[in-house]
């Protein structure tokens, strides 16, 4: 299970069960609290599919957001890492990852009808004008957003579709890229 977390391979997966189950007991006891804990009270936030504690996530339920605004990622830390830089204003819709053919993962394993149900609803209730396809610069994310995009295009013409300008580091995921990159990539965005 470890070999399949994000960064990880088979060899870092065996380090790391190696160095929980060498350690003190506590200490890997400490742990499974912890984790046990954090399955009891996280849930997906229904609007954008983000961990919360509370009904509906601390953004999506802030009227200070702009609702005209959707930027998508791949994962909870890439919306952590955007929300940190404080460059976008409007709300966002987290994949469950990115598109991966070799593995069997498509479009409906990363939560692409949910999304395209999301932009529905906003382009209804809240005037929905712009989506930032906001996936990492890597083969995958990439190929992910190239689909992204058609989904959108297609149903949309008149949604203004941009990406995260090319400031951002090619292959690399956007939770690892400092908060001023990202927010020069969230500012110089372009048309996709
Ligand atoms: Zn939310």
């Amino acid at each position: 299970m470890l070999a399949e977390m994000p960064g990880y391979g088979p060899k870092s997966a065996q380090r790391a069960a190696f160095h929980l189950l060498s350690g003190e007991h506590a200490r890997l006891k400490t742990l499974i609290a912890a984790l046990t804990e954090a399955d009891r009270r996280l849930h997906r936030c229904p609007h954008c599919n983000t961990f919360c504690e509370s009904d509906v996530c601390d953004v999506c339920a802030d009227e200070g957001r702009d609702r005209t605004m959707l930027c998508v990622v791949e994962s909870v830390a890439d919306q952590l890492a955007l929300d940190a830089s404080l460059a976008w204003p409007g709300l966002y819709f987290v994949l469950a990852g990115r598109l991966a053919p070799i593995d069997d993962v498509g479009p409906e394993e990363i939560g692409l009808p949910r999304f395209i149900e999301r932009v529905a609803e906003g382009v209804a209730k809240d005037g929905l004008r712009e989506v930032v396809v906001a996936t990492s610069y890597t083969p995958e994310g990439d190929a992910t957003a190239y689909y992204l995009i058609d989904a959108l295009k297609k149903r949309w013409p008149d949604l203004r579709v941009t990406r995260l300008a090319r400031g951002l580091p090619s292959g690399l995921e956007i939770e690892y890229t400092d908060l001023s990159t990202i927010a020069g990539a969230v500012y110089s965005r372009r048309e996709a």
